[in-house]
């Protein structure tokens, strides 16, 4: 039999080495025979569906959160395919592993647990070779690059190099809830030193031994970068990740308008709250410009998630300043008020003319707010008096513990349901078990990002979206409470079901493509069919044949 062409254009050793095209004991007899591997794989061929089942059974041997991360790593770099095919098929006990919680504690053991590289690493040292980097990264057609410098890792910190797990998860999130294609996705870490000096001290540490690049240099690295993005992968949406706060917001407001960029920190995050926020109208039967939200917090994800309200509530007519209004700020330092003197740039906005209130219980009772959102990182924050302070001022008080991990959570669930008599709105950052009081059960919406940046980079993906913009997480925020059912707001859930996600990340994209054409922020012609179009573009985990 003559050897066939396959589009990757490989054969025998070199088809199973590669994770994208590799079927291991699934390639078939013509496969075997057409492509030199016959004698190269154990005889029996396999279903993908035997093969799912046997790496279920493996993954679900290990006991230990670390060992089952290593177990599915490994095997994404033995077979995308199957790999997906697991985690997809097992969405809900595979995400906590590949992604919050257990992708932080990966990441603080990365040297320990290293196996094999994935994705690019861009050094301090590597200041004029950033583009001759860029390609030596063997697909050429990369839509969407996630990028950190490890400084602010989930809630752990200044994680250096080690912070390279967090753009491989959210990568393969993108692929696993919005089938963007493996190959169009690439991890970047951008290793400018660490001001950790545990990690620096530490001789299995893979990152630079220095302290981090601040000021001019960083920028320069960053432009460099870019710049290099925007010459060798000039359709890639770049997605800034767990950059400290300053650095976030700075890069942010300096790219955004120059290049197809957002912050999923910021924006993504912001997006799956405002989902939440929408969804509870539907409950409490007040509309958004009506209310008042009083945030503790106002870090990225706080000023994130404001600033897309403010967006939200224009959108309905309402001048910026009177939004604005509706949104208030509690810190370190106590309530954000115009006399204060000690604001970073980003609170500005927010600065309203009030008394100073220190604690949180004073500013409720003053503010009496529809909506408490926890995004301080500080555990038990909302406790006993605040909680009870909510439930007196309202019928349906909405309040989000969205600080992660579970530890971090401002008030759990069950706090939450007890204080207000099971009358609150709740949703967390990280999952908590559904709570039952007085004979009803309270199932809590989990904020997860991962029901946004998917959807938002496969739409910018399917329409060659230039800019990513405020409008778009706008749109996807609302696509997202438009999915979630009466079924789910009877139970007090706000999101959709995650086994949903394929079905939300591709309404999502559509929507997200649809302002891209509207707003003439792409030169692809539009499809007269966009939903079916980005349906088109997405991996479906199903092996192709390849003879
Ligand atoms: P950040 O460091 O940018 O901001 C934290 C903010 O909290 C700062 O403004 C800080 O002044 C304030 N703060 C600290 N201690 C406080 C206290 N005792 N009282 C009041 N305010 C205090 O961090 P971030 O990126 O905004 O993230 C904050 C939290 O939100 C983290 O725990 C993160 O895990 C969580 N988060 C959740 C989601 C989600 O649920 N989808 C998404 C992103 C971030």
């Amino acid at each position: 039999m003559t050897a066939s062409k396959n589009v990757h254009g490989k054969r025998g050793m070199d088809l199973i080495y590669d994770p994208l095209t590799n079927k291991g004991t699934a390639f078939t007899d013509a496969e075997r025979d057409a492509l030199g591997l016959r004698g190269l794989l154990p005889p029996a061929v396999k279903t993908p569906e035997q093969q799912l089942l046997r790496v279920y059974d493996n993954f679900r041997r290990k006991t230990d959160p670390l060992e089952k991360y290593i177990y599915l790593v490994s095997l994404q770099e033995r077979n995308e395919v199957l790999f997906y095919r697991l985690v997809l098929e097992h969405l809900e006990e595979t995400m906590p592993i590949i992604y919050t919680p257990t992708v932080g504690l990966a990441c603080q053991r990365f040297a320990y647990i290293y196996r094999r590289p994935r994705g690019l690493y861009i050094s301090a040292h590597d200041k004029g070779r950033v583009r001759e980097i860029l390609r030596h990264w063997p697909y050429e057609d990369v839509r969407v690059i996630v990028i950190t410098d490890g400084e602010r890792i989930l809630g752990l910190g200044d994680l250096g190099a080690n912070g390279m797990g967090i753009p491989i998860g959210k990568l393969s999130l993108y692929t696993a809830c919005a089938g963007v294609p493996p190959e169009r996705c690439l991890p970047v870490m951008l290793d400018v030193g660490t001001n950790n000096q545990t990690l620096r001290d530490d001789p299995l540490y893979l990152g630079l031994d220095q302290p981090r690049l601040r000021g001019k240099a960083f920028d320069e690295l960053v432009d460099e970068f870019v710049t290099g993005v925007q010459e060798v992968f000039p359709k890639a949406c770049i997605q800034f990740e767990d950059f400290g706060n300053t650095n976030a917001f700075r890069l942010l407001h300096h790219y955004r308008d120059r290049v197809c960029t957002f912050n999923d920190d910021i924006q993504g995050t912001a997006g799956v709250t405002l989902a939440g926020l929408l969804s509870a109208t539907r409950v409490t039967g007040k509309k958004l410009s009506d209310q008042r939200f009083l945030f503790l917090g106002a870090g990225e994800a706080g000023i994130g998630i404001g600033d897309l309200i403010v967006t939200a509530l224009e959108a309905d007519g309402v001048p910026t300043d009177v939004a604005r209004r509706q949104c208030w700020f509690l810190d370190s330092k106590g309530l954000v008020v115009r006399s204060r003197t000690d604001l970073a740039d980003h609170k500005k906005p927010y600065a309203h003319d009030h008394a100073p209130a220190k604690t949180l219980l004073e500013a409720v009772e003053s503010l009496k707010p529809d909506a408490l959102i926890g995004v301080s990182g500080m555990p038990q924050t909302f406790d006993e008096p605040v909680v009870r302070a909510m439930a007196r001022l309202h019928k349906t008080p909405v309040i989000f513990a969205l600080s992660n991990p579970t530890s971090q959570a401002e008030c759990t669930a069950e706090q939450a349901y007890t204080w207000t008599d099971g009358r609150a709105l709740f949703a967390s950052g990280s999952p908590f078990d559904p709570v039952t009081m007085h004979g009803r059960t309270h199932v809590p919406g989990q904020g997860n990002n991962c029901y946004i940046f998917p959807g938002v980079g496969l739409g910018v993906m399917a329409s060659d979206a230039t800019r990513v913009t405020d409008e778009m997480f706008f749109v996807a925020a609302r696509t997202l409470a438009s999915l979630v059912t009466d079924a789910d707001l009877a139970m007090g859930r706000l999101y959709p079901d995650l086994k949903r996600i394929r079905e939300v990340s591709a309404a999502i994209a559509a929507a997200v493509a649809r302002v891209a054409f509207d707003r003439g922020l792409t030169k692809m012609a539009r499809p007269r069919d966009l939903a079916a179009h980005v349906r088109e573009q997405m991996f479906s985990a199903t092996y192709p044949t390849w003879a």
